[in-house]
């Protein structure tokens, strides 16, 4: 491409549009197959709404089958041609969706604030800042998708290449769509497949433009995006010949599914699902720093929609009282108000149904003799921040408890909403026993300022992404995935990418 030429083209590309309503209007009622905005098969659409006000945002297309039959053939067409592209190319033109994402953050930002009522400045601001990062991150390991020889027989010569699979099917959840759909389709291309995702029936929008802004610099088909529900689209998406992998997030129930629908292809599949990961706080931990690792744990700011929230929190006796006292006050003063409001720090639940279901444990935790100490909440009408909009909207005041039964089903299942629960523990067995009995085993930390104490717990946490006096987010470059019922497989690495988005081919040359 000349100089002069990719110059016309960039300023051919799309401008940020900062005000999502519209751009949600702007992307209704459309997929984007083959490199086009395209309307569902049937022509037929489902409703999207701001979750804080009930207002409707816009019609996403409702994808079926035929829909899913489209992508697919555009997607097996475009990538015969990709896989053939230089593996540095396809690195540098991932480095290129990077530079344009970063320049459209705040759109997107926006844009997913108003579908799923995560917080701008706290939550979406930040996802959609993190996004560029993916794409930099695999686009540069493009040139390690590398073989081996091997001393087979000096008569022969041996060696291993990486083949890319095919179509990969990616399904995606509504609670960090952005980042977790970048993490699946980044390894996927630069690996030299073409992907098909089916986003979250929740959150259609941003991803759709991700896809949009994308698809000014990718070969047409390459990355196909549908939105719709999971048994009439995701489910014949997994079922469509032409997919070679799915690499799904969500939750366990679904993942069961997908993991059987994948076995009658005999495919293979990631399934990154659910958690209920567990802090322990030692006798030593230093105060202030584990009480904001339990805020940014549980992600109270996303209402603890996270598959590694903080959820359970084993505090020693001796620290107890004082870590619930702290962890109220400065959960306390978050500031829960309009998603799209610079002031609020907390915004809403995703849907009526999660709603539902995260007030249905309220319920259950008082009901069963829990303690619940309510935070934060919503500015009445007529108090500064009150808004008579926000009155519908799917609002949960932030909720510690305390004084669970051991066998509670708040310690034992995962809630998704922003309600953890602290126990109190004497020993550091007893406290490793509890935290390991679980059917999960997707994050967990350790609080101490004890050395041996903080490895120790360390190797003994059953799950696959543990850490000591800290609570960061998944990152490129750090391996994320869950042993036990959270999933099967990793995500997020080199050895991720080449494990999960390509073949081994052995290859061996008779000298004789
Ligand atoms: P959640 O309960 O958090 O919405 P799900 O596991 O139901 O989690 O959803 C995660 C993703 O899986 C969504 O995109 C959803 O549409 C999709 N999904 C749900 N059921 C199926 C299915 N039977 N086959 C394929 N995908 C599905």
């Amino acid at each position: 491409m000349s100089t002069q030429a990719s110059a016309a083209d960039a300023a051919d590309r799309l401008s940020p549009n900062l005000d999502p309503w519209a751009l949600a209007r702007e992307l209704s009622a459309r997929h984007l197959i083959g490199g086009k905005l395209v309307p569902a098969v049937s022509g037929r659409t489902f409703e999207v709404r701001y979750p804080a006000t009930l207002e409707k945002v816009g019609e996403a297309a409702y994808g079926e089958a035929a829909d899913v039959a489209a992508a697919v053939d555009a997607a097996v067409m475009a990538q015969k041609a990709w896989a053939r592209t230089p593996a540095r190319e396809r690195g540098r033109l991932m480095a290129e969706c990077g530079r344009i994402l970063e320049a459209h953050k705040e759109e997107l930002a926006r844009l997913m604030a108003l579908e799923t009522g995560k917080a701008l400045r706290t939550e979406s601001r930040v996802e959609a800042g993190v996004l560029a990062d993916a794409f930099v991150f695999f686009g540069g390991l493009a040139s390690e998708l590398k073989g081996e020889t091997v001393p087979f027989n000096p008569d022969m010569m041996t060696m291993t290449v990486r083949e890319p699979i095919g179509v990969v099917g990616a399904i995606i959840p509504w609670n960090v769509p952005m980042m977790l759909m970048a993490y699946k389709i980044a390894p996927a291309l630069t690996a030299g497949n073409a992907v098909v995702v089916k986003s979250a029936e929740e959150a259609p929008f941003a991803v759709l433009r991700v896809c949009q802004l994308m698809n000014q610099v990718l070969p047409a088909g390459l990355f196909n995006i549908l939105s719709g529900y999971g048994p009439e689209c995701g489910q014949p998406l997994v079922a469509h010949p032409k997919v070679g992998k799915i690499s799904f997030t969500g939750s366990v129930e679904t993942g069961r599914l997908i993991y059987k629908a994948a076995a009658e292809k005999l495919i293979p599949v990631t399934l990154e699902l659910g958690g209920k990961s567990p802090m322990v706080v030692m006798d030593d931990a230093d105060l202030d720093k584990a009480v904001a690792g339990a805020v940014s744990g549980m992600r109270f700011t996303r209402q603890g929609q996270s598959c590694t929230a903080a959820s359970r929190i084993y505090v020693q006796a001796g620290l107890h009282d004082r870590f619930v006292e702290a962890l109220k006050a400065k959960v306390d003063a978050l500031v829960m108000g309009d998603p799209l409001d610079e002031k609020s720090d907390i915004g809403t639940i995703v849907s009526l149904q999660q709603f539902d279901r995260v007030n249905g444990y309220i319920d259950r935790g008082r009901a069963e003799g829990g303690r619940a100490h309510e935070c934060s909440a919503l500015p009445a009408t007529g108090e500064k921040g009150g808004s008579e909009k926000l009155k519908e909207g799917y609002f949960v005041r932030p909720v510690i408890f305390t004084g669970l039964p051991k066998d509670s089903r708040l310690i034992r299942e995962e809630i998704f909403g922003p309600v953890t629960c602290v126990v109190k523990f004497e020993t550091f067995e007893e406290a490793l026993e509890q935290a390991n009995d679980s059917d999960y085993g997707l994050a967990a930390t350790i609080w101490t300022r004890d050395l041996k104490t903080g490895l120790d717990g360390a190797r003994r946490l059953e799950a696959g992404f543990v850490q000591v006096n800290q609570n960061l987010v998944v990152m490129p470059n750090l391996s994320y995935g869950g042993i036990k019922q959270s999933g099967l497989g990793k995500e997020a690495t080199l050895e991720a990418m080449l494990e999960h988005f390509t073949h081994k081919k052995t290859i061996i040359v008779n000298l004789g």
